[in-house]
């Protein structure tokens, strides 16, 4: 079996950004810029918006992050995503997800620019990645490509299973695999809350993608001998005995199933940290204009 290191690869990605970035700015051009917005005080969103920012300090990025209150109005969120969107030294922004219950997520998400939408949630972003247009990919399927590609492990005519179907990671890591590209040309099924003997998918499965939020949930026996074991779950479980008060567990039983799978993917130091990469890297493109041009945003009203 062979680990597939996120920290390693991610370590691998930001030192190529960075020499780019090096680069950029000897060229007389200004350092990428992300903002990233944090509503309200979850400790795990709190965790993941610092290490986006720590990671664009890493690679010589500016980075500014925009706290705001968790009872703060819809109507204020939009004004200050309109803030963003209109502003020319911003070249992308995440807003971290959840969102308190009184927001309408999906209201946000169409309220950010395309062309800065670094997360790849927006529709626009979305439906040109499912037609393999150039576009943002989400983050987290995007850094498991990348896992999949810099680990040399083909993927064409496997049967690929992803188990999980929300739109941030279970449905475009299956329109991914399934695309005519590299990695991708699979097989994919999709497994879910209402799939029935989800065993029998997993026992065809060349890959599984596991991405569900249930800690330890795939066991061995679900798992084909030599198969390709991706672990995207990240649960945190109360543990009194540690300093930060709990535990990380993965969507994978990683004791059991690494003895008889291929390669497999640890919880912690996977597919978290290649997810941020992945951000880092739309970040780069969105500087360099490579999928839009900057302010092309319209109206539905235009069409
Ligand atoms: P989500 O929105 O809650 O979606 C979970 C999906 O899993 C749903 O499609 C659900 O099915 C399915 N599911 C739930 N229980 C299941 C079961 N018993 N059997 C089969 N399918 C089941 O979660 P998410 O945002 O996709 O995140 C999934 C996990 O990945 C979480 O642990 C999250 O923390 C982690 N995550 C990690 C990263 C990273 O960077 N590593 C990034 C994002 C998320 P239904 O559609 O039928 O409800």
């Amino acid at each position: 079996m062979q680990l597939l290191d996120g920290k390693k690869l991610s370590a691998e990605i930001k030192n190529e950004i960075s020499e780019e970035v090096k680069k950029m700015v000897l060229s007389g051009k200004r350092a990428p810029h992300l903002a990233a917005i944090l509503v309200g005080n979850d400790g795990a969103s709190q965790t993941y918006v610092s290490s986006k920012v720590k990671s664009c300090e890493e690679v010589g990025y500016k980075s500014t992050l925009i706290r705001l209150e968790k009872d703060i109005t819809e109507h204020e969120l939009l004004a200050q995503i309109n803030t963003l969107n209109n502003d020319d030294s911003v070249d992308g922004f995440i807003v971290q997800l959840p969102l308190p219950k009184h927001i309408d997520e999906e209201k946000i998400i169409l309220a950010i620019a395309p062309e800065k939408d670094v997360d790849g949630f927006h529709p626009m972003n979305v439906g040109r990645m499912t037609l393999n247009l150039p576009s943002y990919i989400s983050a987290t399927p995007k850094g498991i490509l990348e896992m999949l590609n810099r680990y040399h492990i083909e993927t064409e005519g496997k049967h690929c299973v992803v188990i999980g179907r929300s739109n941030i990671v279970g449905l475009p890591m299956s329109l991914l695999m399934q695309r005519r590209s590299k990695p991708g040309n699979c097989t994919v099924t999709i497994c879910h809350s209402k799939t029935n003997d989800l065993a029998k998918y997993t026992l065809e499965a060349d890959i599984i993608i596991a991405a569900l939020g249930k800690p330890q949930f795939l066991t061995a026996d679900m798992v084909k001998p030599g198969a390709v074991v991706i672990d995207v779950g990240i649960t945190r479980v109360e543990d009194a005995g540690r300093k930060s008060g709990y535990r990380l567990f993965g969507d994978v039983d990683f004791d059991n199933v690494s003895k008889k799978c291929s390669y497999i993917s640890p919880v912690p130091g996977g597919v978290g940290l290649m997810t941020v990469a992945s951000l880092l890297q739309n970040t780069l493109s969105a500087a360099k204009e490579e999928f839009y041009s900057k302010n092309m945003s319209f109206d539905v009203g235009d069409l």
